[in-house]
């Protein structure tokens, strides 16, 4: 397993505290991985400054060809970044290799292609006697912290608007989960030229926090938790850095009494749970019409129990554990103090297995709007349930909500659909299904879920910046 730091060309082991890696299955140690010392993130930052000059001028054909070969690697070596991953954040192995490493590749063939096509406006004469033309330029030396759900993906989602826009990178991995991102910069280190892209590993405190507040950075780019997100805010404004910030969510999922019970139910059992709720899309927070609200809560809670996980043959499971002990006594805290309110029920799961870092699916009803499960990012297999007989009040407590990343409507009329879904703010509204991503389309927040856009030209367009170029005539 590699453990080592990329910082230019170099590989080479972190020099300060090792951070112990745990298997969330059974709370096991895997490793410990040293984290990077300032000096290190130093010359990390120094080699991607260097890296610009030269990577900066190459042409969008050039970055493109990169992207592709970094896509073919990663495909060739699926089995074993799927395994990687699988054994650092505890997901099963079929979700890992069939779900996340296809849409993976595809994110770097999507930048591939899209830095070859962006589109502009017109270069012409807006003043007499001037030709004025846009350009589109890197912004600069990029710092990318990830978070753990995700790794692999996310390093992606990161890297192919940003390497592909022109500019480094300084990559910091989650702590808890550096695996894949190490045996990543292998391949970086081999296909693109020194210090384009650096890997240093190391906790938020100590590497992230010295990393976003040096003064040689010219852009932020975290997906995180909001707290995180503020901070980053803070650091930016000391050196007026840009911040591309994707923080969490609470999705909520209106489910009209109209509705096909059916789908809403095998929808929700897939996208409520999936990645154990580790997810911030997932469709946590349902409104269900009076009429149907029994019936979704019954067949809801016998899906959720349905769901397999902690399975000795993990091929039959369909979702792992939390990725901590600590994540995982935080899911249940949320659970114990709402099954304390009397008008609440916990109808399936409520518990931590007796092995790693499991908690069972779980389905709470009778959850009311004020209520903490309701409001707050549980971020953990947990679902809450709310009935309501008004549209105006689902729609008003879906948006009720310091976030506003993801939500789904689900009914049989069109016209209901695309008339609730103006009414929501939220960056993405699925109409009859949740959870969805495609590399064409964006994924981003408004409110305190950020403002960053991930994946389609729209990411592209966050990592670089317009200028205007204008030349006198004669
Ligand atoms: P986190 O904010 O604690 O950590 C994210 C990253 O930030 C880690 O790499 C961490 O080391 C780093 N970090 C933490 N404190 C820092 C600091 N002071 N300075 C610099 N870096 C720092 O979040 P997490 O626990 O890893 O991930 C879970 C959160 O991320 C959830 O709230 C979830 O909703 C959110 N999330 C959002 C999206 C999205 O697309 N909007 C995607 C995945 C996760």
């Amino acid at each position: 397993m590699d453990t080592a730091l990329l910082i230019g060309a170099s590989f080479e082991p972190g020099q300060e505290t090792p951070e112990p890696i745990l298997n969330p299955r059974t709370g096991g140690l895997i490793l410990d991985v040293p984290e990077a010392s300032t000096a290190q993130v130093d010359r990390a930052v120094a080699a991607a400054r260097k890296a610009f000059d030269t990577w900066s001028r190459t042409t969008p054909a050039e970055r493109s060809a990169a992207l592709l070969r970094i896509a073919d690697r990663v495909e060739a070596e699926a089995d074993a970044f799927a395994a990687l991953e699988a054994l650092n954040c505890g997901k099963p192995i079929n979700a890992a290799l069939n779900d996340e490493i296809p849409a993976i590749v595809d994110c770097y063939r999507y930048f591939a292609g899209a830095v070859r096509c962006q589109h502009g406006t017109v270069a012409g004469e807006y003043l007499t006697g001037h030709t004025s033309m846009i350009r589109r330029d890197p912004v600069g030396v990029v710092a990318s912290i990830a978070p753990w759900n995700y790794p692999l993906m996310m390093m992606a989602w990161k890297l192919g608007p940003a390497i592909g826009g022109g500019n480094t990178v300084i990559f910091k991995p989650s702590e808890q989960t550096p695996l894949t991102a190490l045996k990543m910069a292998r391949i970086l280190a081999e296909e693109l030229p020194e210090g384009v892209v650096n890997v240093v590993a190391g906790r938020g405190q100590t590497v992230g926090n010295y990393l976003i507040n040096h003064p040689l950075v010219d852009m932020i780019s975290l997906t995180g938790d909001v707290a995180t997100g503020k901070k980053m805010l803070d650091a930016a404004a000391k050196t007026v850095k840009r911040t591309h910030l994707e923080l969490g969510g609470k999705a909520p999922v209106i489910v009209f009494d109209d509705a096909d019970i059916d789908s809403v139910v095998e929808g929700l059992r897939a996208f409520s749970f999936y990645n154990a709720g580790q997810d911030c899309t997932a469709a946590c927070r349902v409104y269900a019409g009076k009429k149907v609200y029994d019936t979704l809560v019954a067949d809801l809670t016998a899906a959720a129990a349905s769901i397999t996980l902690g399975a000795e043959d993990d091929t039959t499971n369909e979702i792992g554990p939390l990725i901590s002990q600590r994540q995982r006594d935080r899911v249940a805290s949320f659970v114990n103090r709402a099954r304390e309110l009397n008008h609440v029920q916990v109808t399936t799961g409520g518990e931590a297995m007796d092995q790693g870092f499991y908690y069972r699916p779980t389905v709470v009803t009778g959850a009311k709007q004020d209520d903490e499960i309701v409001r707050r990012e549980v971020f953990g297999p947990v679902v809450s349930v709310t009935p309501f007989s008004d549209v105006d009040d689902a729609v008003g407590w879906a948006n009720d909500s310091d976030y506003g990343l993801a939500s789904s409507v689900w009914t049989r009329d069109v016209g209901r659909a695309m008339a609730t879904a103006a009414r929501l703010r939220y960056g993405c509204t699925w109409i009859n299904t949740h959870f969805m991503l495609t590399n064409e389309m964006p994924h981003g927040g408004l409110k305190q879920s950020g403002y960053g856009k991930d994946m389609s030209a729209y990411a592209l367009e966050d990592y670089t910046v317009v200028r205007h170029v204008m030349i006198k005539h004669g």
